[in-house]
């Protein structure tokens, strides 16, 4: 017996700075999310593009 309903995840966290694949969660539809990854140059938010233009 295979279970109906079966938690799919589809929403992506990457990170916003390189891109890198960070983490998925449980989603109804496909979502990309933007974080952070682990990387210093990612938390540290200094990378190149410093832009704080909304
Ligand atoms: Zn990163």
């Amino acid at each position: 017996m295979k279970p109906i309903g079966q938690s799919v995840k589809l929403g992506l966290i990457v990170c916003q700075y390189c891109g890198r694949w960070i983490d998925e969660v449980e989603t109804e539809k496909v979502t990309v999310l933007y974080g952070c990854c682990r990387e210093e140059t990612c938390s540290n938010g200094s990378r190149q593009g410093e832009a704080e233009n909304d």
